[in-house]
């Protein structure tokens, strides 16, 4: 299973399925792309090999975008099926998330906002970080507060990775117990499970440490707590070579 997200000066949709084939070998049942363009959130998600959401991408073309999210899934919480593969979108389509892990607490969440008469369109535990999410954004919150805040009340182990429609320069990310690096480029920014997702692109990188979220646009990188506190993350250089 693995994750990507860019925001740059690219087309995001290569770089994002690049950085899923160099994750392949980590393992995965199916593989999804977000991408933010005009407004909205378009996405594609496939059950299988890569191969199989690169043929969904050519017969049903994303718009063009640099910023965007991918995701190779390795199931834990609903089968190996489309509507189960990532992104999850919020009930309003507004909030696209990608999630490595499990989240523990995902009935007890369910239940608090079931009430408001949520239709549950997958069986995984991420798609209620995605309506938590949208719920923020909506009230008026930016991304990187509603993810401080979704995190919170999270248990588990997650990489979550979400875009908003409204937001077309911002990526979120927040790790718990579940890897996550960024890499940082020239008017360009990357995530990865690990460095191999963006290694041919930059080998500056910068760690994340645990329960921290990460703001990114194509010049700055922040980092915070989940309470909101400004952190300095790690940065190191990446020296080795990847086998071709
Ligand atoms: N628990 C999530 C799911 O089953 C994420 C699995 C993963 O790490 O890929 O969809």
């Amino acid at each position: 299973c693995g994750i990507v997200g860019y925001v740059g000066h690219r087309p995001a949709q290569e770089v994002v399925i690049e950085g899923l084939r160099r994750l392949e070998y980590r393992g995965y049942d199916s593989a999804g792309i977000a991408l933010v363009d005009d407004g909205r959130v378009a996405w594609r998600k496939k059950a299988g090999k890569l191969a199989n959401l690169e043929k969904e991408i050519a017969d049903s073309p994303l718009p063009a975008s640099s910023l965007g999210i991918g995701h190779t899934r390795w199931a834990t919480h609903g089968g190996p099926t489309d509507a189960n593969a990532h992104p999850h979108l919020g009930y309003g389509g507004r909030v696209a998330v990608v999630h490595n892990g499990i989240i523990e607490n995902v009935d007890e969440l369910r239940r608090r906002i079931e009430a408001d008469d949520l239709v549950f369109a997958s069986e995984t535990d991420t798609e209620i970080a995605a309506h938590l999410l949208e719920l923020q954004v909506a009230s008026g919150e930016d991304l990187t507060t509603a993810m401080q805040r979704v995190c919170s009340v999270l248990d588990g182990a997650f990489t979550l990775v979400a875009v908003d429609a409204e937001r077309p320069d911002v990526v979120v990310a927040a790790r718990r117990n579940s890897p996550l690096v960024v890499g940082l480029g020239e008017g360009e920014n990357f995530l990865g499970s690990d460095v191999a997702a963006f290694i041919e692109h930059t080998r500056e990188a910068l760690e994340l440490g645990q329960d921290q979220v990460v703001t990114l646009t194509r010049d700055a990188v922040s980092v915070t707590t989940f309470d909101g506190t400004p952190v300095q993350g790690t940065s190191f250089h990446v020296d080795w070579d990847l086998a071709a």
